[in-house]
């Protein structure tokens, strides 16, 4: 059975283009740092986000808790989102691998602001741990893709270095950003002492993110990532997709935008509860307490007629749009949950 899979923008497969690539890739040992699409890769993914180098990584959660255990040290205190990606999806990796605590505040849709980052910054004395880090996810995934604002960014950024605290973004996703503002994806990067984002998600690779930033953190981050087991070795072959994820699929993220912007309108519609302030890139979040439903129970009646949906809560699921989703699919989903919401 063919599903319409909203899952995730994980969920996307290689492009043909990639597949290609992946075959021919030259290859070295990249523990000996000569893999030469490796570094193409790395170089390309620091001069886009206006950075010094950059370090593939497995995973989008390795760059995050790499860029934390070269940030912080232990017993320090790390700023981050209440339903930030690095506090609630990663097993509690600040704790267990850098040693810190993390210090969670409620942002507006995900976003927090200057003031409240300021208010929580730490002073000195002798109880308190030492704010070591403050991490920004852009764009919020549990708050359904929401952006910072530039301005946003630069206040926050503002703060940080009167304070001697670095910025580590959570950029999963920050090309949707980039492509949903309009804006070269530097203009978002440049108030982040390093990123990390996923080539793996909407851009479409198999495998893979890349950590940008200073010479020296990165240099710091290789021997992390060495310590944790992901020295990779002839992965020029899953570089080569991520160089392909950079050049050739950056640009049509706009269609995924367009895409769950009518399918959330048309959900809405439908009279499900979702906040349409929300629906900025390629994720929507639907309350689906209207239907008298659970999402559990939803699920499974969307998986009956051929679309998987996540449950990201006991009355809420999450649908991301991506480029393994038509124009037609989205028609299909609406008719779909017409027919569910009027049983
Ligand atoms: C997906 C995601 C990650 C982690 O990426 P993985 O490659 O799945 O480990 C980190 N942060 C955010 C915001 C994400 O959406």
């Amino acid at each position: 059975m063919k599903y319409v899979d909203l899952r995730s923008d994980t969920v996307t497969h290689p492009t043909a283009a990639m597949r290609k690539a992946m075959y021919e890739a030259e290859v070295g040992d990249d523990v000996y740092q000569e893999d030469p699409t490796i570094s193409r890769l790395e170089a390309l993914g620091a001069q886009l986000t206006g950075k010094e180098a950059g370090l593939f990584m497995t995973s989008g959660t390795m760059g995050n808790q790499i860029a934390a255990m070269v940030h912080t040290k232990k017993s320090d205190e790390i700023i981050c989102e209440a339903e930030s990606h690095i506090y609630y999806f990663e097993v509690a990796g600040l704790a267990c691998l850098s040693g810190a605590q993390a210090r969670p505040l409620v942002g507006d849709k995900g976003i927090l602001n200057a003031d409240q980052i300021r208010g929580a910054i730490r002073g000195i004395d002798i109880h308190v741990p030492d704010t070591g880090l403050i991490c920004l996810e852009n764009t919020h995934n549990r708050a359904g893709g929401t952006c910072y604002t530039k301005e946003g960014l630069a206040a926050i950024r503002e703060v940080a270095t009167a304070h001697h605290i670095p910025i580590h973004m959570d950029g999963a996703r920050i090309f949707n950003a980039a492509v949903a503002q309009g804006v070269p994806v530097d203009e978002l990067t440049c108030y982040a002492d390093s990123v990390q984002f996923c080539l793996s998600k909407g851009l479409g690779a198999p495998v893979g993110s890349l950590l940008v930033g200073k010479r020296e953190f990165i240099e710091k981050a290789r021997r992390f990532r060495k310590m944790l087991g992901g020295g990779l070795r002839q992965a020029g072959v899953l570089a080569a997709a991520g160089i392909l994820a950079l050049t050739d699929m950056v640009d049509r993220l706009g269609e995924d935008h367009d895409n769950a912007r009518i399918l959330g309108l048309g959900l809405a519609d439908l009279g499900l509860k979702i906040d349409v302030s929300t629906i900025q890139t390629n994720i929507i979040m639907v309350d689906v307490t209207a239907t008298g439903k659970t999402a559990k129970v939803l699920v499974d009646e969307f998986k009956t007629n051929g679309i998987k949906v996540n449950a990201f809560g006991e009355y809420k699921i999450r649908m991301v749009t991506h480029y393994g989703v038509t124009r037609e699919d989205i028609d299909y989903v609406i008719g779909v949950t017409a027919r569910i919401v009027k049983g």
